[in-house]
């Protein structure tokens, strides 16, 4: 079963006189199937924290084990490899390639170890099937409205049957009641997948879907 575990983390930015603590002791404990939404307002840290847990930055001390393997102990390709196998983010402004049509952007993730393969294509059409989309394969980023843009970065997210999804916002520029089928979407691809779903918000209703809520004060998770 996925595992994640975080222990103690500390992340501060240096500055000019004394340095910023953003983050000051950080500890949590999710298995496959969990859904934790983080919040808390502006500037508290959520999306360093994301970045950490995503392996995009380093903690100055504290522990992040994923599957029980410690990324920061990889070197840089390694890291770059497990990154790609092991997380799925899903951003506010979904981060689609433009010039890549939905299914090319889907199997983006494929494309850090080579050439997608038979089974790559045919899970990518899978999950946009999944998503409503399997219409819309074709089509640029630029045909589709924010919700089904958003749809994409999840089927995006999902391709590698990451450990771990990581959503900041994802909701965050949609109107309401595709914020709740966008989330409904997210929730129910994660349960079955069997990943651990992270996701940063302001909103209480996509906060209030997931099992559980933590807000991040002072550093540290309360
Ligand atoms: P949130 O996502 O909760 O809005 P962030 O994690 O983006 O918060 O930022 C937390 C704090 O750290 C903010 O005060 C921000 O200005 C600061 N910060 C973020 N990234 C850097 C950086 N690379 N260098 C210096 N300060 C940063
Ligand atoms: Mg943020």
């Amino acid at each position: 079963m996925a595992t994640l575990k975080v222990d103690h983390l500390a992340k501060s930015y240096p500055m000019a006189g004394e340095s910023l603590h953003v983050l000051t002791d950080v500890s949590m404990e999710l298995s496959g199937g969990d859904s934790l939404a983080i919040v808390g307002p502006s500037g508290c840290g959520k999306s360093t924290l994301l970045q950490i847990l995503g392996t995009l930055d380093q903690p100055d001390s504290g522990s992040v084990l994923i599957d029980n393997a410690n990324p920061f102990e990889l070197n840089e390709s390694q890291l770059a490899a497990f990154r790609g196998k092991q997380i799925g983010f899903i951003f506010q402004d979904h981060h689609l390639l433009p010039q890549l049509s939905v299914m090319e952007n889907v199997l983006v993730p494929t494309l850090a170890v080579g050439k997608p393969s038979a089974e790559d294509l045919s899970r990518a059409g899978e999950l946009l099937e999944a998503v409503g989309l399997a219409s819309r394969t074709g089509h640029l980023p630029s045909e589709l409205s924010g919700g089904e843009r958003e749809r994409v970065a999840i089927a995006r997210a999902l391709l590698m049957q990451p450990t771990l999804i990581l959503a900041d916002e994802p909701t965050g520029n949609l109107d309401r009641t595709t914020a709740d089928s966008v989330t409904q979407l997210l929730l129910e691809l994660q349960k079955s997948s069997g990943a651990i779903l992270i996701t940063v918000t302001h909103s209480d209703t996509l906060a209030a879907a997931m099992d559980s809520q933590r807000v991040l004060e002072d550093g540290k998770l309360v």
